[in-house]
């Protein structure tokens, strides 16, 4: 008896033992992962993180998964969403001028540069444009297109060129936080909110050095930081945008990076036989017509993605490639006939598929 109380007693201090040097040697790291709707999307996320190795998680302790989603929540709510009326950009759009925040004057004042920089084919000014053609609720609910047949799909030409008139860049300032829209034009920031949330969200995870690796999808737009656990590369896959459920291929990335896709296969609307999509001419008013079919920017900063990848679509492949280029971003055009076409850069990250 007196053996077996001590061996018992041995196995047990033995136990304890292992278990505060497992708990000396650090952790485990855990995943996490998220789908949720914001920004008119879906937010999904796959998060790292590494845990002590006696970490409790309490039921009513927010994620780390979460608190991104609260970011990118905040930033829709509180800057970005023209349809929320208490965001800055509504707030602008109602008043017709105003005092800003810093890091919404920083906003638009990028925003005109790429402007500029892509001759006026991306212009966050068009919102009365944005709003005439309405593809982005339309397309999410198509039986509202009721009035497809009776006319109003799509929108008159006379309203179409009113609602141009009442746009365009040169009719924005901004400065020292001040911005003034003249001519009754409103602002639209849908080419580049989910560009600016990657960067909040990047921004959050270099706080937050538990986390080790992290890839967040918003829509056309994925961030990928750190590492995962095997320290294998993050694989991004390029969707067809002939067919969605197939991939052209994949993005082979190591660390931070930001990749927007932009196309006209995913947000439109049918109306008597044609494809009425999201993104907008403005020398015309009408969706664009460059001959690409989609297009897909690689760089480090989030803002500079998405408004390329818009900018770039609008362009054309000739100078849409001369624009990422200038931007020290590279980029891949499937054009309408399904060819590619890359910046040499582009070359050492993507696979292509076997199609
Ligand atoms: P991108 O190419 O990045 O952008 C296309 C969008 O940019 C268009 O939809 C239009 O908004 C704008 N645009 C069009 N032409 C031009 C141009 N020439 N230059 C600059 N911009 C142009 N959608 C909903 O249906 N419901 C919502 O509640 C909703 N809320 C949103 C809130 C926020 C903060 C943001 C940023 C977007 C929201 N959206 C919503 C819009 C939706 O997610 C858009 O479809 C999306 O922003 C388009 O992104 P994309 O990556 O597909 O295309
Ligand atoms: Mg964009």
């Amino acid at each position: 008896m007196k053996r077996f109380l001590t061996v018992s007693v041995s196995i047990g201090f033995m136990g304890i033992f292992i278990l505060i040097c497992m708990a000396l040697a650090g952790g485990r790291t855990e995943q996490l992962s998220g789908a949720d709707i914001a920004m008119g999307t879906v937010i999904t996320q796959r998060i790292y993180v590494d845990r002590p190795f006696f970490h409790l998680q309490s039921d009513d302790t927010e994620t780390e998964t979460q608190h991104i989603l609260s970011q990118i929540e905040a930033l829709e709510r509180e800057l970005l969403s023209r349809r929320i009326s208490q965001s800055e950009t509504a707030q602008i759009n109602a008043a017709g001028r105003g005092q800003v925040s810093p890091e919404m004057g920083a906003l638009v004042e990028k925003c005109l540069e790429i402007s500029q920089a892509s001759d006026g084919a991306f212009d966050i000014t068009l919102g009365n444009l944005v709003m005439l053609w309405d593809i982005d609720r339309l397309a999410a609910e198509p039986e509202t297109l009721q009035g497809a047949e009776s006319g109003e799909f799509p929108p008159k030409k006379e309203d179409i060129e009113a609602a141009r008139a009442a746009s365009g860049y040169d009719k924005l300032l901004v400065s020292d936080c001040e911005i003034i829209l003249s001519d009754g034009i409103a602002l639209d920031l849908g080419a580049v909110g989910k560009g600016v949330a990657m960067n909040r969200v990047r921004e959050y995870l270099e706080g937050e050095k538990e986390i080790t690796g992290a890839v967040i999808s918003l829509g056309g737009s994925i961030l990928t930081y750190g590492s995962k656990p095997d320290k294998t590369p993050w694989r991004i896959s390029i969707a067809d945008p002939f067919d969605t459920g197939q991939s052209i291929g994949t993005l082979s990335l190591e660390g931070q990076w930001c990749v927007s896709t932009s196309g006209d296969y995913e947000r439109y609307v049918y109306s008597d036989g044609v494809r009425y999509h999201h993104i907008l001419d403005p020398g015309t008013g009408y969706p664009a017509v460059s001959g690409v079919h989609s297009v897909t920017i690689l760089t480090k900063d989030g803002f500079l993605s998405d408004a390329l990848s818009t900018a770039c679509f609008i362009l054309g492949e000739e100078k849409g490639m001369a624009l990422a280029e200038e931007y020290g971003a590279e980029a891949l055009f499937v054009d309408e006939e399904g060819n590619l076409s890359m910046t040499e850069g582009m070359r050492q990250y993507f696979n292509e598929s076997d199609r």
